[in-house]
């Protein structure tokens, strides 16, 4: 699904302002995230968090977790800030950037959860390298996230999920809790993204599964 985007000139200016949400200098940021909460809490990362409305629920309901979105667009971000600014929560911060510079964002093994919540699905064939599940990203997951840490996706499309497990399979990766129908089959607690709820209202099928990498002496990862 496509992102309309509607310009928003002031986005910039707003997002400066507020360097204590959105990180000024997030490629300078691998290994000082503790520093940067002031804890050693588990960091949770959403890859285009969009308005990031996932993860200032998910914030609220884990407390106890550090929760990053990446987002490219200053136009969208700024949604996000403006929500986290009502109750500025201690537990979320937003980068500005893209996740292709993950690893300028991040030192190895210090994430330890990572979303992939209803991305672009690209459909062309000549696409394939810009879906965030394409082998490319997985081997930067694969070095930001700490050991045995899972990899969540949840999609309403069927065609990017197909490819997204074949993609994880080729990859070496365990999936597990595979859903067709997560709003149908789900047993424990859900917390929705913005796309999601859309999604969900016109009575769409969300797709969802869970993957984690092989350990480092198994893996060849150039499948
Ligand atoms: N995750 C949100 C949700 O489920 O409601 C937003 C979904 S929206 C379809 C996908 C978002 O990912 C868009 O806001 C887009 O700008 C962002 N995005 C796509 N590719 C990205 C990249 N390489 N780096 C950062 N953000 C990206």
């Amino acid at each position: 699904m496509a992102v309309r985007l509607r310009r928003k000139p002031w986005a910039k200016e707003w997002i400066e302002k507020h360097p204590e949400f959105v990180i000024s200098s997030p490629s300078q940021m691998a290994s000082r995230w503790e520093e940067m909460f002031g804890n050693n809490n588990p960091i949770y990362v959403e890859v285009g968090t969009g308005k990031g409305k996932f993860i200032d629920n998910m914030s609220r309901a884990y407390p106890d977790i550090n929760f990053i979105g990446i987002e490219k667009f200053e136009s969208v971000l700024v949604t996000g800030l403006q929500r986290l600014l009502q109750d500025r929560q201690s537990n979320v911060r937003f980068i500005h950037g893209d996740v292709i510079q993950l690893l300028d964002y991040f030192q190895y093994g210090e994430v330890d959860r990572l979303f992939i919540n209803f991305t672009d699905p690209w459909p062309k064939t000549r696409h394939e390298k810009r879906r965030l599940t394409y082998k490319t990203y997985l081997s930067l997951y694969e070095k930001v996230l700490s050991e045995e840490a899972e990899i969540h996706m949840k999609t309403d499309n069927q065609g990017l999920f197909e490819y997204s497990i074949e993609s994880m399979s080729r990859y070496g990766m365990m999936l597990k809790n595979i859903s067709l129908n997560l709003h149908q089959s789900k047993r424990e607690e859900n917390i929705m993204t913005e796309y999601e709820e859309k999604f969900a209202q016109k009575g769409q099928p969300i797709f969802r599964l869970e993957a984690l990498f092989p350990s480092n002496d198994t893996h060849s990862g150039d499948g």
